[in-house]
């Protein structure tokens, strides 16, 4: 997914919504025994500042579903994340993300964004009550 930045500009577009749904791939996944379920969703939000950078609140929605990490049943959880991040045209600043000021390309956030918010473990419901 890409923000055509300087377009959205042009337009005056400088806050605006964004929803789309994607299919992860199977090597973004940390959990052994299991798998997404379906589409990721993420539901954002930008704004675009005077001096280019970025704002960008979003939130991904996500299943998944697989074998109870503790007992092998089976287990599925609905994963809901969100997260806040900046979009700088300054290549020092590592603290965020960089982008060319003219076309921003989503796709590092949300990967990220897709590893912070997994679980270490999948739980079936008896094992995750019994924690
Ligand atoms: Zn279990």
């Amino acid at each position: 997914m890409v923000l055509e930045i300087k377009r959205l500009l042009s337009k005056g577009e400088y806050i605006g919504k964004i929803s789309f749904e994607f299919i992860p791939q199977k090597e973004e996944l940390l959990i052994p025994l299991c798998s997404f379920d379906g589409a990721v969703s993420f539901d954002g939000e930008y704004e675009i500042f005077d001096d280019d950078e970025v704002e960008l609140r979003f939130e991904i929605t996500y299943k998944l579903k697989g074998q109870c990490s503790y007992c092998l049943a089976d287990a599925e959880k609905v994963i809901k994340f969100s997260s806040e991040v900046l979009f700088v045209t300054n290549k020092g600043d590592i603290d965020n993300y960089y982008y060319d000021g003219v076309r921003l390309d989503l796709s590092k956030a949300i990967g990220d964004a897709l590893l912070f918010s997994q679980p270490d473990v999948l739980l079936c419901e008896s094992c995750a009550n019994a924690k």
